[in-house]
């Protein structure tokens, strides 16, 4: 007999947990590395995620500004603040938080009420598909299932000690290179990515290590990217994070999204396992919510094309326009909405779609 819970999460990391530390009863997560161990980002988020998650004490610098270096000037921004910080702590702590059990194993197909995995087969009414651009949909349901559009990013940390976030546009040769360098205390996180999926980055991370001085790239990570938004319901699930998309086109912010979105379904699952609502209704609540943000990231993808092919004087412009302060005010309200922070939250929340979440 299969083991039965209220709810499984497919995947542990960011949107897994978000969603895990709001629904209470017998709550399983499901991934194949040990929770902490599958960091493949540069881990930078808005400083206000961590706050209203009350989680600060992992991070390891703070970021007041952001510099745009094109090709002939250094654009500085000041966006809202952000921050480095501490995956695997973020990780092993909100997981001691959620009261969740853990399996390691590989999922190989996940469906309503039903995951199987390398482990064994599991059941439970919930199901939340959170395990990246890769979904828990298995062999069958994996081509459909996968986002249709795909950045791909390295990354290496290497010894160096600086301020701010800062980012590197490459020329524009029909597949752009945005590189950034991410001080993180005692190390930078420097990595590069591409729009359109292209993988074959090591040489480019050498060169832009060699660059800055910071020695040739030790352990290198990264992978995909998801930067479309897809159906946020899938076969009687919630999906979460890269699963469904949600990674922010242009600058391949996912890690807000996932947290925002995580904890929002989680708090509609939690309405379903005490019987407030049956899973339909949540399902298309989850839905609707989600899609009341599909205009900004529709705005984001549109402007993520264009970026890749602008040439490098225009995109010179770009920046420069962005920087002006009427400009600034408009985009940082658009940006910060697509996925607000404030809908984040330290503990269970009593209201899954408070008042900050109709949108504007
Ligand atoms: C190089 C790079 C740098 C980035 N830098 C940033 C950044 O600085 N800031 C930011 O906001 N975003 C960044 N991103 C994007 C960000 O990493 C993702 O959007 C974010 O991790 C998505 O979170 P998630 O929980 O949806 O998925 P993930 O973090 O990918 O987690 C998925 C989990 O599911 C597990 N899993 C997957 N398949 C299976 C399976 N079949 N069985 C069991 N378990 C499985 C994985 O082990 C993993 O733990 C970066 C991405 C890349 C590639």
């Amino acid at each position: 007999m299969p083991e039965q819970y209220d709810a499984i999460i497919c995947g542990g990391s960011f949107g897994g947990l978000a969603a895990a530390q709001q629904i209470g009863g017998r709550v399983l997560i499901i991934d194949r590395l040990e929770i902490g161990d599958g960091e493949t980002s540069a881990s930078a988020v808005p400083i206000a995620c961590l706050e209203k998650m009350d989680m600060t004490h992992v991070i390891d610098q703070v970021h007041e500004e952001i510099y745009l270096h094109t090709r002939r000037r250094t654009q500085k921004l000041t966006f809202f603040r952000f921050c480095t910080f501490n995956y695997r702590q973020f990780c092993e702590d909100l997981f001691a938080r959620t009261g969740a059990e853990f399996v390691r194993a590989r999922i190989t197909s996940a469906r309503a009420g039903r995951v199987e995995t390398t482990a064994g087969t599991f059941e439970a009414p919930i199901v939340i598909d959170s395990a990246g651009w890769r979904t828990a949909a298995g062999k069958g349901g994996e081509k459909a299932a996968r986002a249709s559009r795909k950045s791909f990013g390295v990354e290496a940390r290497q010894p160096y000690r600086g301020e701010g976030l800062h980012f590197y546009v490459g020329p524009s040769r029909g597949s752009r290179r945005f590189y950034w360098a991410f001080p993180a205390g005692d190390h930078v996180r420097a990595g590069l990515a591409t729009y359109t999926g292209a993988s074959d980055l090591s040489g480019d991370l050498e060169r832009f290590c060699d660059d800055l001085h910071l020695g040739p790239p030790g352990k290198v990570h990264g992978g995909y990217f998801t930067s479309r938004l897809t159906d946020a319901v899938r076969d009687g699930m919630f999906l979460v994070g890269d699963s469904a998309g949600m990674c922010l086109p242009v600058s391949g912010e996912g890690i807000r999204p996932a947290l925002v979105f995580g904890q929002v379904a989680g708090r509609l699952a939690e309405r379903v396992r005490t019987g407030e609502m049956r899973l339909d209704q949540a399902l298309s609540a989850y839905r609707a919510f989600v899609q009341s943000r599909g205009k900004g990231y529709r705005i984001l993808d549109r402007l993520q094309s264009v970026l890749n092919v602008l040439p490098d004087p225009l995109f010179a412009l770009f920046a420069r326009y962005i920087a002006t302060p009427r400009m600034l005010r408009y985009a940082n309200r658009g940006y910060w909405n697509v996925a607000s922070p404030d809908l984040l939250t330290a503990d269970k929340a009593a209201d899954p779609l408070p008042a900050t979440a109709v949108p504007a």
